[in-house]
């Protein structure tokens, strides 16, 4: 008997109620994947799709703290074990309060395609914590990342589950977390990516997101006949991922005009010097979650409480947080000229935005375009297995095929009969296949 669509996503949501955010990230591959599942009676008799939605492991644990006036604090951590068919659990940790149990699964869903599509040997997996940065000591931020690590190390291992930075967890974490690790286990492995270049890290890593989504902005611009030089370029976020993107597409010859933050956006009409990209790393550092200094210091516009989709602008790049940009914010994007947006940050568009998008413009999700950062997370792992660096120029080239990779597999999978290219369904089906290829040999796993 043939599966139905509609009754696998109510199943699915009748098994995981309450689960919004996952509910959505599934519905969007299911959605764009069917055809290919009922094209191979393998998947259906496997229940490939069924597999595919239930995580290998989810992990739940306490992680309590003291605080600098001496009081106990609790959080709670995560880390989801998505899928591991095609290599070890690989994903990172998001630390900020709206972490659920929903969005780190919808997080380790998308993760499974997305490594799937790097064409490197890496599972699905996420983690992370409710923890709350904003306003916390140094000494504080080291104390969580110690509580958290030493219920974590059991479940991890550089042949089990990887993980690395997201919202909230940038370079520091990382070391803080792997010198726990490292303490603990009394093993110097590469468990976690995204290390301080003095143990283990990779060059280019920080800026890999960032650089790789402005590479795979490139190859849908030269696809559509286009260039990226002296497009008008709106950016939310000033976070790592903004930083490289900011960084890469000014390079490319591309204006940035905004980045914002929880507070708001800025518009610099003159666009990012070095001098303005310096600074977003120290506003970043303050852990002030504000970007509006910016606008004072380089006299720019500020906009309190708005979104920067209301600027005019050739292409959007969402930076920052799931479901940062809905339908009205598309609408708005479209109606003033917008001909492409790329989702930079993981599901950042609302399912109504993204339908919009692919019919009404451009559309590459964040699953193909974002994927640099976890693709050179892929080589850190490769690097710290060989004991050996490769130099910036390496990392950075490999980087580019991956991502020229990915907009090929893209290509392959959704271009339709009138030769437009439907990215969704390119990064879905090119991911979906390889992983469910992997779990059919592998048994009733
Ligand atoms: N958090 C990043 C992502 O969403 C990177 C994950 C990693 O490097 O493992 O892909």
């Amino acid at each position: 008997m043939e599966a139905n669509m509609n009754e696998f996503l109510e199943a699915l949501e009748a098994r995981t109620p309450g689960e919004a955010e996952f509910h959505q990230a599934v519905q969007e591959v299911v959605e764009t994947v069917w055809d290919a599942y009922l094209a191979n009676p393998k998947y259906q008799e496997n229940k490939i799709l069924e597999k595919m939605c239930e995580p290998e492991r989810t992990i739940m644990f306490r992680v309590p703290w003291i605080n600098d006036q001496g009081e106990v604090e609790i959080n709670r951590g995560y880390r989801v074990e998505f899928n591991s068919a095609i290599g070890p659990y690989k994903g990172g940790l998001r630390f900020h309060p709206t972490v659920t149990l929903s969005v780190l699964k919808f997080l380790g869903f998308e993760q499974t395609f997305k490594n799937s599509l790097t064409t490197l040997p890496m599972g699905g997996g996420k983690g992370g914590s409710d923890f709350n940065a904003k306003g916390r000591s140094d000494n504080e931020i080291m104390r969580f990342c110690q509580s958290f690590m030493t219920e974590l190390c059991k479940h991890i291992g550089p042949n089990t589950d990887v993980p690395a930075g997201d919202i909230g967890v940038g370079g520091r974490e990382i070391g803080y977390l792997f010198g726990q690790y490292k303490r603990i286990r009394n093993e110097f492995t590469g468990v976690l990516t995204g290390k301080g270049l003095e143990f283990g890290g990779s060059l280019v890593r920080p800026e890999a997101t960032g650089f790789g989504t402005s590479y795979f902005a490139n190859h849908v611009l030269a696809a559509h006949n286009d260039t990226i030089k002296g497009k008008r370029v709106a950016i939310s976020g000033f976070g790592n991922v903004a930083w490289g993107a900011v960084t890469k597409l000014t390079e490319l010859g591309a204006k940035v005009v905004t980045i914002s933050g929880p507070d708001g956006y800025i518009l610099d009409e003159e666009g990012f010097n070095q001098e303005k990209i310096d600074y977003m790393l120290e506003l970043r550092a303050t852990n002030n979650d504000v970007v509006a200094p910016y606008a004072e210091k380089f006299g720019a516009k500020f906009f309190a409480g708005k979104k920067p989709w209301e600027a005019k602008v050739d292409m959007a790049f969402p930076s920052a947080i799931q479901n940062e940009l809905n339908l009205e914010d598309a609408k708005q994007l479209v109606a003033n000229g917008c001909k492409y947006i790329i989702e930079t940050s993981n599901m950042g568009c609302t399912a109504e935005a993204v339908t919009y998008a692919v019919e009404n413009c451009v559309f590459a999700p964040g699953k193909a375009a974002n994927a640099g950062g976890v693709a050179v997370s892929g080589l850190e792992m490769s690097q710290n297995s060989m004991r050996y660096n490769w130099t910036a120029e390496e990392v950075d080239e490999k980087l580019g095929r991956i991502m020229k990779d990915i907009h090929d597999t893209c290509v392959k999978h959704g271009r339709g009969a009138d030769g437009r290219i439907n990215y969704v369904k390119g990064a879905n089906v090119g991911g979906f296949i390889k992983v469910a290829d992997a779990m059919v040999a592998q048994g009733h796993v």
